[in-house]
């Protein structure tokens, strides 16, 4: 593998994404020699820490996540850190951080190449971006800025932070980071879409009765109350990952495999998206929040959560595409937290047929993302010794051995960007779609909040949400698959 000359600047040193996944994704790619002899990482954080002390915490990082480690090579690797106290509102931290990215670039011969990686709160994007272009951070190489989500809150925010991020990068240098699309089944869907004619002939309106993508968490928001407040689930996973699988699902064939062909296909698509209409959204979508129990605190209870929150923990709906192979097809989603489980699947429910056998029988195709990663599509027989439909699941899955291969999304997404690759990473066009359709179910229910019309439904914890959720479905022989 290349080893590609870089000065990386992580905002965010200190943090938890940093810790979790940053660090031991970057120690893997090393160890593939992705980057080696000619890069450096700055990690920048308020807190006076040395750089012998950031070193420490790479390294246990990695031992955190690795079960073996080469003690030399991370003791290299680690040797390529350095930290920088820093304050991202201070103008004057930005001149210091500038010398010292060139400093390092001379050691270490990096072509001048920069690579920014925004892994702190929100708030502060915009502010970084506009810093790096008034303290002109950028090398005379390459320059990438790599935008944790949420980008934005609505689309008016996500524009005005788009204009401060393109002062000094252009789009092709901005790199809108989903970490679900890194994800290996996720990886997997138009691969399973495309290459199989089983499957690629029957993935229209004639066949496709609709489609569900449900990703469930099972925790509550613990200790992040406080943020959770200003995003709920429509902003936290609709408005990113539910919609970037739905657009993988839904998308035409693209000319090739290239990051460009694929957001053209995406594009065109999108173009397509059917925005509802407010009596749409009464019928199709459904919001709630988890009720307490003798053990549990309800939402409303947790810590700096607002006793009378309109905060929706769980959220349904359902897209709708005009154009593409599966236009007008429904395509209902379901997200929250204090599900029965953690889980992440997509159902594809084909459409009935008439046939000789007389009952209609229903057959699935399933992607489980999360936990396991499998593909499972129904199959019938006969029954063996009575009469009858026997049906069976036909597995893809893969071994132990196999998926301890599976790169973790963040160790996959960086080296993406290491390598320019900006297929799996969203673009401004697709956001700004994604947004327009959430800030119309947000206006919708902030209608209803100050109308007083609505309650919230409270949901009882740890089970399937809010039971409002079974009725957003087009007929009535729909229901969610997975209960
Ligand atoms: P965090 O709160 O753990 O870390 C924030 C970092 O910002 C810390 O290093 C803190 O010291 C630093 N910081 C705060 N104020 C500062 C200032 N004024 N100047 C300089 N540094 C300052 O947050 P996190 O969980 O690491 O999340 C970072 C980003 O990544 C967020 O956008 C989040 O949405 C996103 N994200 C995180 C995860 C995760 O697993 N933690 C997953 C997906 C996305």
């Amino acid at each position: 593998m290349k080893n590609i000359p870089v000065i990386m600047i992580i905002f965010g040193g200190s943090g938890d994404l940093a810790h979790r996944k940053l660090y031991p994704a970057l120690f893997n790619l090393y160890e593939q020699g992705l980057i080696h002899d000619n890069f450096a990482v700055i990690g920048t954080a308020r807190r006076p820490w040395s750089h012998e002390y950031l070193r420490e915490q790479v390294s246990d990082a990695v031992h955190e996540t690795h079960n073996e480690v080469n003690e030399n090579d991370l003791k290299e690797f680690a040797s390529h850190f350095y930290y920088q106290s820093h304050d991202v509102t201070n103008v004057e931290h930005y001149v210091t951080l500038k010398e010292l990215a060139q400093d390092l670039d001379d050691r270490y011969c990096a072509h001048g190449n920069r690579l920014f990686y925004m892994a702190m709160a929100p708030r502060f994007f915009g502010t970084i971006a506009t810093h790096i272009n008034d303290q002109h951070l950028t090398g005379s190489g390459f320059n990438r800025i790599v935008v944790e989500k949420p980008f934005g809150r609505d689309l008016a925010s996500a524009e005005e932070l788009n204009k401060q991020i393109t002062a000094s990068f252009d789009e092709s240098e901005i790199f809108r980071i989903d970490h679900y699309l890194g994800k290996e089944m996720i990886q997997n869907i138009l691969p399973m879409r495309f290459t199989n004619p089983l499957i690629k002939n029957i993935w229209n309106s004639d066949n496709i009765k609709n489609i569900q993508v449900t990703l469930a968490e099972r925790l509550g928001v613990e200790a992040r109350g406080g943020y959770y407040e200003t995003s709920g689930a429509l902003r936290d996973m609709v408005q990113n990952h539910i919609f970037q699988i739905i657009t993988l699902l839904a998308m035409p064939e693209p000319e090739n495999i290239s990051a460009e062909a694929i957001h053209k296909a995406k594009g065109k698509l999108l173009a397509s998206l059917v925005m509802p209409t407010e009596a749409d959204i009464k019928q199709h979508f459904v919001r709630g929040q988890y009720a307490g129990s003798d053990t549990t605190f309800a939402y409303r209870q947790e810590p700096n959560v607002a006793e009378d929150s309109t905060t929706e923990t769980f959220a349904a709906g359902e897209v709708k595409f005009s154009k593409g192979p599966i236009a007008g097809v429904p395509i209902y989603f379901r997200t929250g937290k204090e599900f029965k489980e953690k889980k992440s699947r997509i159902d594809i429910v084909l459409k009935h047929m008439n046939n000789p056998y007389g009952r209609a029988h229903s057959n699935n195709i399933t992607i489980v993302i999360d936990p396991q990663s499998e593909i499972y599509i129904t199959i019938n027989g006969k029954k063996i010794r009575e009469a009858g439909i026997r049906r069976e699941n036909l597995d893809y899955t893969f071994s132990k051995e196999e998926m301890a291969q599976v790169p973790d999304g963040y160790e996959r997404l960086l080296h993406d960007v290491f390598v320019n690759d900006s297929t799996n990473f969203t673009h401004w066009s697709e956001l700004k779609r994604y947004w327009e359709y959430i800030d119309t179910i947000e206006a919708a229910w902030q209608k209803e909040n100050e109308s007083g019309q609505a309650e919230i439904p409270q949901y009882p914890p740890y089970r399937m949400g809010p039971k409002e959720a079974c009725d957003i479905f087009e007929s009535a022989t729909e229901h969610w698959i997975y209960e």
